[in-house]
């Protein structure tokens, strides 16, 4: 294993607060966090430098041409962001659907749902 120490700074984005962090990963992989005011900047930090993940938020193309938004219903692999997104942009949905309702299921083999955050026909 390399002796290399590797150090990185990043904020916090798991709440508003948005705190510094310093992580660095000793020869042994072990991980070190600083400047997280909770534990969970701790875990974030630690996640950021070993498997980051992201919960995916953005719009399918419906039947009519408009778009409803959706999200996958779990953190997913950073790495894998433009690839769910390929899926998604592919996606064309011809049913009704209200919020929750999962639009694809485990995408990508992900093991997160692609749930709708609207409604669509919209009631106007
Ligand atoms: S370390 Fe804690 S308080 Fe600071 S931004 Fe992250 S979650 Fe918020």
């Amino acid at each position: 294993m390399s002796d290399k120490v590797t150090e990185r700074d990043l904020t916090c984005i798991v709440c508003p607060r948005g705190c510094a962090l310093h992580v660095s990963t000793d020869k042994n992989g072990k991980v070190t966090v600083t400047g997280n005011t909770c534990a969970r900047g701790a875990t974030y930090g630690e996640a950021e430098v070993t498997h980051p993940v992201r919960t995916l938020t953005t719009t399918v193309l419906m039947a009519d041409g408009s778009v409803l938004p959706v999200r996958t219903d779990k953190a997913i692999p950073k790495e894998m962001m433009f690839s769910v997104m390929r899926e998604i942009n592919n996606l064309c949905v011809c049913r009704p659907v209200t919020f929750g309702d999962v639009i694809e299921e485990d995408i990508l083999h992900t093991g997160a749902n692609l749930i709708a955050t609207g409604i669509w026909p919209k009631n106007d």
